[in-house]
């Protein structure tokens, strides 16, 4: 290690993605020193914009935004560094036989689409939105709290604990009852409540299972679902939008906020160790052999690299790095990002520009063929016939590609972060990009020709590039066992870490997953608490 004397803050976070971000900004705008280090060349970890064809800009991982927290739009003033969210206006289900279903915002609309598959389910759609809407109202507020630890003693702890009894016991018998069902069933169970239509219900389902190693009938699969109704646009509980310029204009305009409070953010520079002295966090040192020192050290990181593949110069205890490897964070997910020469046509959908397309495309005929996909990741397959989230943000957002040409990005469910016959190879990935575009070929007949560049990740790219360990998208699973003061794990699910001085603000936090902001914000909260408390 260097024996140049080190740079010292008071916080020293590891990894610019947009959690660490927002951790950033609001400890620098509270006062404190603050550097960012972010081991590639580009902030954002998986909310990120690249060029990676002249004149195209692809939101590589991430690519609608609705999750991030209007508290925290507001209190960083997100516009004014030019972040502006898009809403769209649809969903749509393209079954490739000329049948389709789309959601409208329009109340009528949308019941008129439903009852092309069944005039019963067009009825049970209100009471299935109601439904989900409690379930929203009820877990917003939870967000920006910190779990409270159900072990603890402290006053702080069993205030918290009352108040989080309180919510529950509000709701009454049997709504509570309603709402830890919900939390535990599957999605396949829940819908079947409510419709009889395969198409409705494949429709609806693909939110329960995006990003998570579940398939639709896994108990725990309908709390993802609500997981992804759960943010907002314009005010609009459970919309999505496009951020414009691709999703690392949200990052972008995190970083932008931080360094106007003052934060120092640092590209190209890959921690490699965390520097321990006598069992406390007090700073890191870089790849390049430079050392950065801290009075705190909070990390980006998900928890299985934290615990498992980052150096520590005093070794973690074996039960830390233990809880680290069972941490369930399996990789379930690739993309495809597009380059189109022009707008493809979809089979059973008349007018090129219809408000549905500029929303979410997906093919999921049935719950059973979801199903299917899954089973394939199960024996380590990628999906032979996958369930695909395909956006065109481009039909909006006109700034992400030429005139007259396209992005589309192409989310894919379910790939395995490793294959039954071996590792990941550029022949695998170009077979696995070719189901892709076989499925799209039969949703939109021609776009094959229309390819002018594209990009295919497998779980095994998206870990190498980004950091996320297996591919996981939101740095680990979203079930019960690993939810609230269970995240990531317990003793650990209040932004501290294994050691004192050591902080984490990932995904892999309470709420969990998505470009949401809210562990980076949370954990920011419970720092500056120590810092002031004298503790750290
Ligand atoms: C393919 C894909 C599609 C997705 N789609 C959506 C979507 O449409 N909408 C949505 O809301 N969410 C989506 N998500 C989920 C969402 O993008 C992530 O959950 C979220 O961005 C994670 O943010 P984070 O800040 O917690 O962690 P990360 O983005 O993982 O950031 C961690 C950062 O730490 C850095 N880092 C790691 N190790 C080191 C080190 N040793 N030294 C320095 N830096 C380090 C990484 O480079 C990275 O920048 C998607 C994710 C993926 C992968």
């Amino acid at each position: 290690m260097s024996t140049q004397k080190a740079q010292r803050y008071d916080v020293v976070v590891i990894g610019g993605g947009h959690n660490g971000l927002t951790a950033a900004a609001y400890l620098a705008r509270a006062g404190h020193s603050v550097c960012v280090l972010e081991r590639r060349e580009q902030i954002g970890g998986a909310a990120m914009s690249e060029e990676l064809y002249p004149g195209f800009t692809y939101s590589t991982c991430s690519y609608v935004a609705s999750l991030l927290r209007p508290e925290i739009m507001r209190t960083l003033d997100l516009p004014s560094h030019g972040l502006q969210i898009i809403p769209y206006e649809g969903s749509l289900n393209v079954l490739g036989d000329g049948r389709s279903l789309a959601s409208y915002p329009d109340h009528d609309r949308n019941r008129r689409e439903i009852a092309k598959f069944s005039h019963r389910d067009a009825e049970a759609y209100d009471r299935y939105g109601l439904e989900i809407m409690r379930q929203c109202r009820f877990i917003r507020p939870m967000l920006l709290m910190t779990p409270p630890d159900p072990t603890s003693l402290s006053i702080g702890d069993l205030k918290d604990l009352m108040k989080l009894g309180g919510m529950f016991a509000d709701l009454g018998e049997q709504r509570l009852h309603d709402t830890l069902r919900f939390w535990l069933t599957s999605c396949g169970d829940f819908l079947d409540e409510y419709f009889e239509s395969d198409v409705v219900k494949g429709h609806l389902a693909g939110s329960s299972i995006i990003g998570t190693a579940l398939g639709p009938y896994s108990p725990g699969s309908a709390y993802v679902l609500l997981h992804h109704y759960m943010g907002e646009v314009d005010g609009t509980i459970g919309a999505w939008g496009y951020a414009r310029g691709g999703m690392g204009a949200i990052s972008k305009a995190l970083g932008s906020a931080a360094r106007s409070f003052g934060a120092e953010i640092r590209t190209d520079a890959e921690v490699e160790t965390v520097i321990v002295r006598h069992g406390r966090a007090i700073g890191v040192a870089l790849a390049n052999g430079e050392e950065v020192h801290g009075r705190t050290i909070l990390s980006n990181q998900d928890f299985r690299r934290i615990t498992t593949r980052m150096k520590w110069s005093e070794p973690l205890p074996e039960d830390v790095v233990k809880q680290g490897r069972d941490y369930k964070i399996r990789g379930s997910s690739g993309k495809l990002n597009i380059a189109l020469d022009g707008l493809p046509r979809f089979t059973g959908v008349e007018a090129h520009g219809t408000p549905s397309l500029n929303g979410d495309i997906h093919y999921s005929p049935s719950l059973e063929y979801i199903e299917k996909a899954y089973d394939d990741w199960k024996y380590g397959m990628w999906s032979r016939r996958p369930y695909v989230d395909v956006v065109v943000p481009t039909l909006i957002d006109p700034t992400m590609a030429p005139d007259g040409k396209h992005f589309m990005s192409v989310f894919v469910q379910y790939v395995p972060p490793t294959l039954h016959d071996g590792p990941w190879t550029p022949e695998k990935r170009d077979a696995f990009g070719e189901t892709v575009i076989d499925l799209l070929e039969q949703m939109a007949p021609g776009i094959r020709n229309m390819i002018l560049h594209k990009q295919v990740r497998s779980p095994w790219d998206i870990e190498n590039e980004v950091g996320l360990s297996e591919g996981n998208i939101f740095q680990g699973e979203l079930t019960m066992d690993q939810l609230m003061f269970n995240r990531p794990v317990p003793g650990m699910a209040q932004y501290r870490g294994p050691i004192p001085g050591f902080y984490m603000c990932g995904s892999s936090n309470h709420p969990g997953g998505g470009v949401m902001g809210a562990p980076g914000h949370n954990a920011a909260r419970e720092l500056m608490a120590d810092l002031a408390g004298g503790k750290v």
